[in-house]
């Protein structure tokens, strides 16, 4: 096991590294692996779900632990975070940790008209809202479940609900619907959204459009796109951002432009194993240390170990990527 450096002598106070020596601030924390809709980019057909989920006081816990290392950023992931009826409580939790400055939410916003008030009343400052299509017969194939005018509602009620952040998660495929880039943009520009391009990563079904190709087609079809000089808040990810008259419009491009190198970030996975990367293994199993009556210093040491051994970058655009990961819903993206 590479360690980044001598363990300190306090392993709940000092910074968290990574074996690269990348100091770690940032918390993904998948919440559930169950989802309502079967995304084909997503979900495997034999995906079961994991009825043992961590109580809210499970993951304040491991929020508190983490906080003591540095995390200063959480993201409610899954799945989808929102089926968990216990959402709120889970949300207002984590965000009363003293040292988390911000937490925010990824979610398909099938439930949104319901929560967006409560979850914002919970503390949660940014929503990240998955839409791929504003065509019914294309959300239906990409979700196979839902419905499309609920999902509109949800964004709608977000933007009423004030929060301080919402941006739009568009996956992009190919022949399904890259043609619909444009009115995507104009849709979350006109409720003051940042819309953001994603490229497809092997999980599922689907071709990816590279953002390179992705940007000259949106010129192409009369939209303005003018690269910003810096990234627009380079501690909010890994996506880079050009200038449209109605806003700012994202990419996040993790097979065309490797962002590994600035990685911030941790995950838990639903099953409540660390995972030091989206495309490593897992690596630390906090729920079962918990469960097992493992105390913070425990749990500092065990998060600390599996960060030493965090790769360097992920290896999606190797042969047979896919067919080695563990499903996006249970990791959460
Ligand atoms: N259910 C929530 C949602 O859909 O927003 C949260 C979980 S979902 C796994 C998190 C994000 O990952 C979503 O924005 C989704 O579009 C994205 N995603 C899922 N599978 C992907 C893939 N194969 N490639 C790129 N992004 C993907
Ligand atoms: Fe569910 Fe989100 Fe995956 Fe779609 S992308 S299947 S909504 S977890």
């Amino acid at each position: 096991m590479t360690l980044p450096s001598p363990l300190p002598r306090d392993p709940l106070t000092a910074p968290l590294l990574d074996a690269q020596g990348r100091t770690i601030t940032y918390l993904r924390l998948s919440v559930t692996d169950r989802c309502n809709f079967r995304c084909t980019y997503c979900s495997p057909a034999s995906w079961g779900g994991k009825k043992d989920l961590l109580t809210p006081g499970e993951f304040e816990r491991i929020v508190s632990v983490f906080a003591r290392l540095g995390i200063r950023r959480v993201r409610l992931t899954g799945g989808e975070p929102l089926i968990r009826p216990d959402i709120v409580e889970v949300a207002q939790r984590i965000a009363a940790v003293p040292g988390v400055e911000r937490v925010a939410i990824t979610t398909n916003a099938s439930h949104l008209e319901r929560l967006a008030v409560p979850l914002r009343e919970a503390g949660v400052t940014q929503l990240n809202l998955s839409l791929d299509t504003l065509s019914e017969a294309t959300f239906r194939r990409i979700s196979k479940q839902g419905d499309l005018a609920t999902i509109l509602r949800g964004i709608d009620a977000s933007v009423a609900a004030g929060y301080a952040s919402l941006k739009l998660n568009v996956v992009v495929m190919r022949g399904v619907n890259d043609l619909e880039v444009p009115a995507l943009i104009a849709h979350a520009h006109a409720r003051g959204i940042v819309p953001r391009f994603i490229e497809l990563m092997p999980f599922g079904q689907g071709t990816p459009v590279p953002t390179a190709e992705l940007v000259e087609q949106i010129q192409a079809s009369g939209l303005p796109l003018v690269p910003e000089d810096a990234r627009h808040d380079v501690t909010s990810g890994p996506a880079s951002y050009w200038r449209a008259p109605g806003g700012l419009v994202g990419f996040i491009s993790p097979l065309t432009q490797n962002f590994c190198g600035g990685c911030n970030r941790v995950r838990v996975a639903s099953n409540g194993d660390l995972r030091s990367c989206l495309g490593g293994r897992a690596q630390a199993p906090l729920h079962a240390l918990i469960r097992g009556g493992a105390t913070d210093t425990d749990l500092a040491l065990a998060i600390r170990h599996a960060l030493g051994e965090k790769p360097e970058g992920h290896r999606f655009t190797e042969p047979g990527a896919g067919t080695s990961l563990l499903s996006m819903m249970g990791i959460g993206g």
